[in-house]
């Protein structure tokens, strides 16, 4: 028995606004729309939203004040301005961190929340319309389930799922990525990288994600070095974007493992991006897992007719390094932490705490 489910109305390519720009009129009147400080209109997304926006004649409020790793407290900001201003829909645009703010503003105005009630899935019953527009080719939020929010208070970064947050409607123009820079470029590749193989990886993997999983592998695997050294490449740009969607609708399906768990105390902790947190953990994790899903891994190096050292040879191409300094005092906080992180139930099997202290010790 097999599961498949995706409910958000994906529109792909650089042209997809004068087609489909009307859909927008699905979702309401009044847009909050939820941004970074430079991205937005950096990559132009912005002026085409407000675009379009003006041209159905819907209104909109603009709220550009989401950080990297968003918290809790810019989401209730923006959970205020939704409700004083009277919108009745979001459109996120940006990275992961303002898509995912975007999509916890949604739930936690559509349902009073307040504070870490945000994390407790259970309370949600309802959302207003999301609208995600990604500049980056790395999380696939805009068409996940999920959104990850740090609470800096308590030192905490955290994911929550709900079929709720799964966007209404996602546009998707790789021509937004071109003024991404080569780290960003790196290493938001390698997030999308870390979900397909976590399709993979996870215990919940089903066949019929699995030709789209190493499709989007081998995307990454030919473009990613290309991006890097021509930002301006618009095909290579059109290739990560496709893949990093296909990392969403993977992750949506399968969830992520430790590979991400293990991950997000580095970022909490060191603030290297997310994307460098799985980068410089990935080879690690593979050794870790590949006894046990051999078959699907070397399904994949098949698919991309290479062995499992020519692409441990192009992860060390990438340069994903990290000067961090990693102390017992770490190990003893963040490892309890890792092992009661919800991504720890996809595992293929069962994981020790030492085997996250080995992965962490060799960094
Ligand atoms: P991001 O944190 O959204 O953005 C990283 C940086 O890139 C920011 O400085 C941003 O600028 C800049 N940027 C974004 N688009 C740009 C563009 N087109 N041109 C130039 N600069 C641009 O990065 P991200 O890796 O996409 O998102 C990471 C977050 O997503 C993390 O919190 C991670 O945990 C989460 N995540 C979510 C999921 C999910 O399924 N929901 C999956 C994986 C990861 P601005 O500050 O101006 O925007
Ligand atoms: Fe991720």
């Amino acid at each position: 028995m097999y599961r498949y489910f995706m409910p958000t109305k994906v529109f792909f390519g650089n042209e997809v606004w004068e087609k489909y720009g009307d859909m927008l009129c699905e979702c309401g009147k009044k847009a909050l729309i939820v941004t970074g400080k430079n991205s937005a209109r950096l990559s132009g997304a912005l002026d085409d939203v407000l675009n379009e926006l003006n041209k159905y004649k819907i209104d909109s409020v603009i709220f550009d004040e989401i950080i990297e790793n968003p918290d809790l407290t810019s989401v209730e900001k923006g959970r205020d301005i939704f409700r004083n201003e009277g919108c009745d829909f979001i459109i996120g645009i940006g990275g992961g961190s303002p898509i995912d703010a975007a999509k916890a503003i949604g739930v936690m105005a559509s349902n009073n929340l307040v504070g870490n009630e945000i994390y407790d899935s259970s309370k949600m019953k309802t959302v207003c319309p999301l609208v995600a527009i990604p500049t980056t080719s790395g999380t696939g939020s805009e068409v996940t389930s999920s959104s990850v929010i740090s609470n800096r208070s308590e030192n905490r970064k955290a994911g929550y799922s709900s079929e709720l947050n799964f966007p209404k409607l996602a546009y998707l123009l790789p021509k937004y990525t071109m003024s991404l820079s080569p780290k960003v470029t790196r290493d938001t590749a390698v997030d999308a990288l870390s979900h397909l193989l976590e399709g993979l990886y996870s215990h919940r993997r089903t066949p019929i994600i699995e030709p789209l999983i190493h499709e989007g592998v081998r995307l990454i695997y030919d473009n990613l070095i290309t991006a890097i050294e021509n930002p301006n490449d618009e095909q290579a740009r059109e290739k990560l974007m496709l893949a990093s969607m296909y990392g969403g609708i993977t992750i949506a399906q399968t969830g992520t493992t430790l590979q991400h768990s293990i991950g997000y105390p580095l970022t909490a902790e060191f603030e290297i991006s997310h994307g460098l947190a799985n980068g410089i953990v990935m080879k690690d994790l593979m050794e870790l897992y590949y006894p046990v899903i051999k078959g699907e891994l070397n399904r994949l190096f098949n698919a991309l007719n290479i062995e499992k050292e020519n692409f441990y040879n192009w992860l060390e191409m990438l340069d994903l390094v990290a000067d961090i300094d990693i102390s017992e005092e770490f190990l003893d906080k963040r490892i309890p932490e890792v092992m009661k992180s919800r991504n720890m139930n996809n595992n293929p099997f069962e994981i020790k705490e030492d085997s996250i202290r080995k992965i962490y010790l060799n960094l």
